[in-house]
């Protein structure tokens, strides 16, 4: 039996939420900072903003 837990995890640079690893970024997960499109979009506009 495999421990569900085993998944990385990384904490969101814009919402400060923990997230799991996902398929769709097995080859970028290096690079992940946001834990989805929409926190990516905020962050874009909140560096805008200043
Ligand atoms: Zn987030």
């Amino acid at each position: 039996m495999r421990r569900k837990g085993d998944l990385p995890q990384k904490i969101c640079a814009q919402c400060g939420r923990p997230f799991a690893w996902r398929k769709k970024w097995e080859r970028v997960w290096e690079e992940v900072r946001y834990c989805s499109d929409r926190c990516r979009t905020e962050a874009k506009r909140a560096a805008r903003k200043s």
